[in-house]
């Protein structure tokens, strides 16, 4: 069962829009985008970090049967009467009452249920985890009882039901655990499991392939060609995307590298196309003379080029290539990465069949001071500091790799931001809002 993939216009900007705000273009991405994966069942214990395809509901209750909370006697509360009956209504007015119970042969232990019933007015050893047997509702904790072996005695004012978990306190049968599109987490499994959940539905993983091109790329530690001879540089945005894809739990496909060779890329897109439901491709994206990306997925690929109004990043490049969504992301590093965090993430999301999602993030006290344009959002790479305030790293200069492996998250200057005196409020979004971690 797989859906059918989407449409041809799904990237279009309504027309006669130049700088597109960021917020619009995530609404016309959001709109673009849904679930293509299909999806099987598998059992509890493969299924983290899987997408639920459907609801889930709890065949068994938590716990199933009543049992004892602690180590200690049980008994039935409204036999328990003190010596002197000073208790009412559960509290025990001098504070002195004194409850003594013959103790019945026997115990209940967890996984060894005591067979019979108690007799009213009788206490039975009963430990954690332990069925509660009939006649008993009610448990006292061995530290607060002294005994002979044949009586215990405790002081009176125990709630009835005390120190017990009652069938279904938890999680009652029938309760609804999850939403379709939840991505399970390990604590997840514990529920599933414990609710009598052995297999669920979820979706397929999505492939992601992520392609870089451009004639200067060239590959770390080959031993053929050296960053900085005859103007090379390494791939850095390869193994930062894959492991990005791998981090969101979708599974990374490696097309490699090709150089800005349109017959080239053209046969890697086709790979992708093949092999992967997207594909992240970097470099190449803007309308220079060697952005063959650009101009393939135009004349091929139903190309939509999008300038959005936000720095880092130059026009972000949406297209279809063979039905499948392709991101053309900018070839700088940095612009890279935070047009992934803000564009790809949520839409491999919902490609996933999850739901679509705002990074989540807080507002601080700003750390720094800064002139900024109006009319477009800037993302800064930043800490924060011993008192909580935003620094952002020391150069904003989008060529600084370093940047993005010093700062633990972002600061978004909004779009109508202009001159921000330290102090100011700030949004901060930690990485770790992004899924990256
Ligand atoms: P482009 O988007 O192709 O115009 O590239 C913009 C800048 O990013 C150029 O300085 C490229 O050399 C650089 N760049 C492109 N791809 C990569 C990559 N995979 N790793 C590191 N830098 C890159
Ligand atoms: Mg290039």
């Amino acid at each position: 069962m797989k859906p059918p993939p989407l449409r041809n216009d799904c990237f279009a900007m309504p027309p006669g829009v130049d700088w597109t705000p960021v917020d619009d273009a995530l609404d016309v991405l959001r709109q673009g985008m849904r679930v293509v994966v299909g999806h099987q069942e598998v059992r509890v214990p493969a299924a983290g970090g899987r997408v639920l395809a459907d609801h889930v509901i709890a065949r068994q209750p938590n716990p199933p049967f009543s049992n004892a909370a602690v180590d200690g006697y049980g008994f039935a509360f409204s036999s328990a009467t003190p010596a002197t009956p000073t208790v009412r209504d559960g509290v025990d007015r001098d504070r002195n009452s004194v409850v003594t119970l013959p103790v019945t042969p026997g115990r209940a232990a967890a996984g060894a249920p005591h067979g019979t019933a108690v007799p009213a007015g009788h206490a039975l050893r009963i430990l954690t985890g332990a069925p509660l047997p009939a006649g008993v509702d009610t448990v006292v904790l061995e530290e607060d009882v002294s005994s002979d072996g044949a009586r215990v005695s405790f002081r009176a004012g125990l709630r009835p039901g005390a120190n017990t978990r009652p069938a279904g306190e938890d999680v009652r049968a029938g309760a609804r655990l999850f939403e379709s599109g939840h991505r399970l987490r390990p604590q997840d499994l514990a529920l599933l499991t414990a609710c009598g959940i052995g297999t669920v539905p979820v979706h397929d993983r999505l492939r992601v392939a992520v392609l870089s091109t451009g004639d200067e790329i060239a590959e770390v530690g080959t031993g053929r060609v050296s960053a900085g001879k005859s103007g090379a540089i390494y791939d850095s945005n390869r193994p930062m995307l894959l492991d990005l894809i791998r981090g969101w739990r979708h599974g990374p496909i490696d097309l490699g590298r090709v150089r800005d060779d349109p017959g080239r890329i053209r046969d890697a897109l086709d790979r992708g196309a093949e092999e992967a439901e997207a594909i992240l491709v970097t470099g190449g994206a803007s309308a220079g003379d060697e952005d063959h990306v650009s101009r393939l997925l135009k004349a091929e690929g139903e190309l939509q080029t999008w300038r959005v109004a936000i720095k880092p990043g130059r026009p972000l490049a949406m297209a279809l290539w063979k039905r499948r969504p392709v991101f053309g992301l900018p070839g700088n590093p940095v612009a890279a990465f935070v047009c992934s965090l803000l564009f790809a993430r949520p839409a491999l999301r919902v490609l996933a069949g999850e739901d679509w999602d705002q990074p989540s993030g807080f507002r601080v006290p700003a750390g720094f001071s800064k002139r900024k344009k109006p009319g477009r959002r800037e993302y800064l790479r930043a800490r924060l500091d011993g008192e909580g305030r935003a620094v952002p790293f020391a150069s904003e200069g989008s060529g600084r790799i370093s940047s993005l492996a010093w700062s633990d998250g972002l600061v978004e200057l909004g779009d109508g931001a202009r001159d921000l005196r330290e102090g100011d409020p700030v949004r901060y979004l930690p990485y770790s809002g992004f899924g990256v971690s």
